[in-house]
């Protein structure tokens, strides 16, 4: 495994319960990552996949849009597994209206958890990393982090955020020994896109773009976030790296 393997670290990653946070969670494992997967859904079913490969899991359950509680779920996740090596920024939800009837609930939900818990763990985590002079953290950005979407706004604003987000800690982290990068996924087959999936017309207009002529999946993920995570990515800082089967290119 050389520069890729993760032997000894451990993977903090948010939203593991299933979708791509399992395919990223799974993949740090398979390169040697322990795990720590936090999640508002149970994680049951990916803790029991980690351990099969011979990890250790562990699994916190708990509501990341309530910024009251993310300091415990850092301590928690610390008493666990002793430290986090590797923070996966992944958890996160979309609300589809279109602007006129967006509501301001709605796009605060997504704007909460979406961005500012990716900031407010982010620093509460990379603190640890800072001090200890290593650690790589991997935003779940999106290619509405460079365009616009359609009924979405405030999952936009959001991803817009997380891109800035991910450039601004890089410049403050590179020199302290901590990575912060990002994947920006293109059209995944998960629960977020599924009410897409269910219009046709849709979905075939969005397949006809993507050069790979497919829709991506949850390993698709896995590979990135294994560069983005090991030694191979020392020095890469404030990179957002898509995972869109080339659609941004079209
Ligand atoms: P998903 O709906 O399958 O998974 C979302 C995960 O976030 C689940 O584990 C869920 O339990 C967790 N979660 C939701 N609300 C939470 C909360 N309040 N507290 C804690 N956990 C919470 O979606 P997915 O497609 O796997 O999305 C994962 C990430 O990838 C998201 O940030 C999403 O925006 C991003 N993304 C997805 C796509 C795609 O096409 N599926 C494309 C670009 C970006």
């Amino acid at each position: 495994m050389g520069i890729f393997d993760l032997s000894g670290k451990v993977a903090m990653v948010t939203g593991a319960s299933g979708g791509l946070g399992q395919g990223m969670t799974l993949a740090l494992a398979e390169a040697g990552a322990d795990i720590v997967a936090v999640s508002f859904s149970s994680c049951a079913d990916t803790v029991a996949k980690v351990r099969a490969l011979g990890r250790q899991a562990y699994e916190i359950q708990a509501d990341l849009s309530q910024k009251e509680g993310l300091e415990n779920v850092v301590a928690r996740a610390l008493e666990a597994a002793g430290r986090i090596d590797i923070l996966v920024n992944n958890a996160g939800i979309i609300r589809r209206t279109p602007i006129s009837q967006h509501s301001w609930d709605d796009f605060d939900d997504v704007l909460d958890l979406n961005l500012k818990t990716v900031f407010y763990l982010t620093q509460l985590v990379g603190n640890h990393m800072v001090e200890r002079g290593s650690g790589k953290v991997i935003n779940i950005a999106s290619m509405l982090s460079f365009q616009g979407g359609i009924n979405v706004p405030g999952y936009t604003a959001s991803k817009h955020g997380v891109a800035g987000l991910t450039k601004a800690f890089a410049n403050e982290w590179a020199s302290k020994g901590v990575q912060v990068n990002a994947i920006a996924p293109g059209y995944m087959s998960t629960d977020n896109t599924a009410p897409i999936r269910e219009d046709k017309e849709r979905t075939d207009s969005i397949t006809t773009r993507i050069p790979a002529d497919r829709w991506g999946t949850a390993e698709d993920v896995g590979g990135p976030a294994v560069f983005l995570a090991s030694s191979a990515a020392d020095y890469v800082n404030g990179h957002v790296l898509c995972v869109d089967g080339g659609w941004m290119n079209r």
